[in-house]
């Protein structure tokens, strides 16, 4: 209600190509004169008071705001957003972020909800009918932190996911930990086989980025690209990784 709450964008690459294909919009909470909470802190204690609804419809209008700014100036970057298990219990949920895309004319194919596993896997039959709808809808759907939430093989492919974004424990122990190695190589087979993007979250160094191409992986995000920057950054990140300033939009006049 303070208006305190803000998003940073932290862009995602194609590993093949180097470009810039979206941003995950990630909320921040500043404080004046201190360090800002971390979101992992607020968002918990919004989950457990009831304040999650209106936190994530607060997320919802201003990354929809921005990516039709970013799209009046003809730059057309995917926008990824994060929901939390208590969204999909939401009556109206999908209804809401149909027309808040309508209301802004930001095509529901260049949005991308994330969620996580372990979310997906809370309430698996309710959850199942909201992603049906939000696919039926246009929006893609990211299974976050994949590779932690135990879900089984059957039920993910019974899932109407788009993507699976390797959980970047994994990714930061590429090359340190067979294991790990072993996981992510594994995630991005399974990807393939079920026709889903991969991308690797929490990408730090060069060398798991090799890594990343070595194993087939598609997309990636992480430090080593940029960290989530507020949206007046995202132009300077962008032409510092190289991008002109993205596809110019058939419409856009500029
Ligand atoms: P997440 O969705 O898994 O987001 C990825 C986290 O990894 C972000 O932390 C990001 O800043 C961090 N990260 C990105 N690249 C790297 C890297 O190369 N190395 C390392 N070590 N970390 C990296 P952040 O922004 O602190 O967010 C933490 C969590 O808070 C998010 O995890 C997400 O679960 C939650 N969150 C953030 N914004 C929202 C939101 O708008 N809605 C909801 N429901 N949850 C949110
Ligand atoms: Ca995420
Ligand atoms: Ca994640």
């Amino acid at each position: 209600d303070g208006g305190d709450l803000v998003l940073y964008y932290q862009p995602q690459i194609d590993l093949a190509s180097g470009t810039v294909i979206g941003v995950e919009a990630l909320v921040r909470w500043p404080q004046a004169g201190s360090t800002p909470i971390p979101p992992d802190e607020f968002i918990y204690i919004a989950e457990h008071t009831g304040l999650i609804r209106p936190l994530t419809r607060l997320v919802l209008d201003l990354a929809v705001a921005q990516a039709k700014r970013w799209r009046d100036q003809g730059r057309d970057l995917r926008m990824s957003l994060n929901l939390s298990p208590h969204n999909l219990i939401e009556p109206g949920i999908v209804d809401t972020i149909a027309a808040t895309l309508a209301a802004a004319s930001v095509p529901p194919d260049r949005v991308m909800m994330e969620l996580t596993e372990s979310t997906v896997m809370a309430n698996p039959k309710r959850t199942l009918g909201v992603l049906h709808e939000l696919r039926e809808l246009g929006v893609g759907i990211a299974i976050d932190d994949f590779g932690t939430g135990h879900s089984s093989l059957a039920y993910l492919t019974t899932l109407p996911a788009t993507e699976l974004k390797i959980d970047k424990s994994f990714v930061l122990a590429i090359g340190a930990d067979p294991t790990a190695d072993s996981i992510v190589r594994s995630v991005i087979d399974l990807g393939r086989n079920l026709d889903l993007g991969v991308i690797a979250e929490g990408v730090e160094t060069q060398a798991q980025a090799d890594r990343l191409v070595e194993l087939g992986c598609v997309e990636a995000q992480g430090y080593l690209y940029s960290r989530p920057v507020p949206p007046e950054q995202i132009p300077a990140t962008l032409r510092r990784l190289n991008q002109a300033w993205l596809r110019p939009l058939a419409s856009a006049t500029q």
